[in-house]
């Protein structure tokens, strides 16, 4: 498997010694390791009022026995709050809220978390592309790869724009789409709007609902309702294309990684979904 476009997730910057968590001065006590993740983002993207303005890595601790309090309460794990929570716990620089993080961001500190804390080993359930058999397949971590959002191939994109979103060409409507960059706080937004509607048994719409919120205008009209109604209607095509073309842009860790099926012997590459898993692993 050719990984030459390839970027590593583990960051390539020098190893830490010297700015290791402070300590309280008692007897006993443990130096918590600390390690640079890098930034899908590259910090491109925040403003320049935010801390992780141009910055190319962050500095995170590995996670430690308070940590898997957070991934283990129940009350946080309802609210859905236990990621953020840890991600907010493991960073070395508390000067941010976690929500204002660009999603791909987060997704980068939560694989290295994961990397310290329990190994590279992955072992999880995953649909085969060929058959569509489910099965179990092994993982390894140490191979999820970095999408920094600037290779569209031959896809119609263009920008970023002075407000740091992309236009993206439709081809059966002839329309341009102007996208932005999901943070923490949109995705939030998200999962709330997915939560209600399930709650009143409605349909559920997360393709829309996803885009309904990183759509940010339509051919230059910008208003809420009509680009709403745009979205519902959009051609199938046009929509594959641009949930094609979000995901390249959108800077984000690549976790498509090689899985072999046990049903059909077949060898494939597929995006490896984040499950219970993933941090709580062999319970
Ligand atoms: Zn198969």
């Amino acid at each position: 498997m050719s990984r030459k476009n390839k970027d590593r997730l583990r960051s390539s910057a020098p190893p830490v010694s010297a700015t290791m968590q402070s300590q309280e001065s008692s007897g006993l006590s443990y130096v918590v390791p600390t390690e640079f993740v890098e930034l899908p983002s590259r910090g491109r993207y925040y403003s320049e009022d935010h801390p992780l303005h141009n910055k190319e890595v962050v500095e995170i601790r590995h996670m430690t026995a308070k940590d898997e309090d957070i991934l283990t309460s129940r009350s946080l794990l309802k609210k859905g709050l236990a990621i953020d929570r840890l991600i907010q716990s493991v960073l070395v620089e508390k000067t941010f809220d976690v929500d204002s993080m660009l999603v791909g961001d987060k997704n980068a500190i939560l694989v290295q978390s994961r990397i310290h804390a329990y190994g590279a080993d992955y072992q999880t359930q995953a649909l085969c592309p060929a058959c569509s058999t489910p099965g179990s397949n092994n993982f390894d971590l140490d191979d999820v790869g970095l999408n920094y959002g600037d290779d569209w191939g031959e896809l119609n994109v263009s920008g970023p724009t002075e407000q740091g979103t992309y236009l993206v060409g439709l081809p059966k409507s002839g329309l341009t789409a102007e996208v932005r960059l999901l943070t923490g706080y949109d995705e939030k937004h998200v999962m709330k709007i997915i939560e209600n509607r399930r709650k009143h048994k409605l349909s559920e719409t997360p393709v829309t609902t996803q885009m309904k919120q990183f759509v940010v205008s339509v051919d230059g009209h910008t208003e809420r309702s009509q680009l709403n109604n745009f979205i519902e209607n959009m051609p199938t095509l046009d929509a594959q294309y641009l949930r094609v073309a979000y995901n390249k842009i959108v800077p984000n860790i690549d976790m498509t990684l090689p899985y072999s099926c046990a049903e059909c012997g077949t060898e494939s590459r597929l995006e490896v979904p984040f499950t219970a898993d993933f941090f709580w692993p062999n319970r």
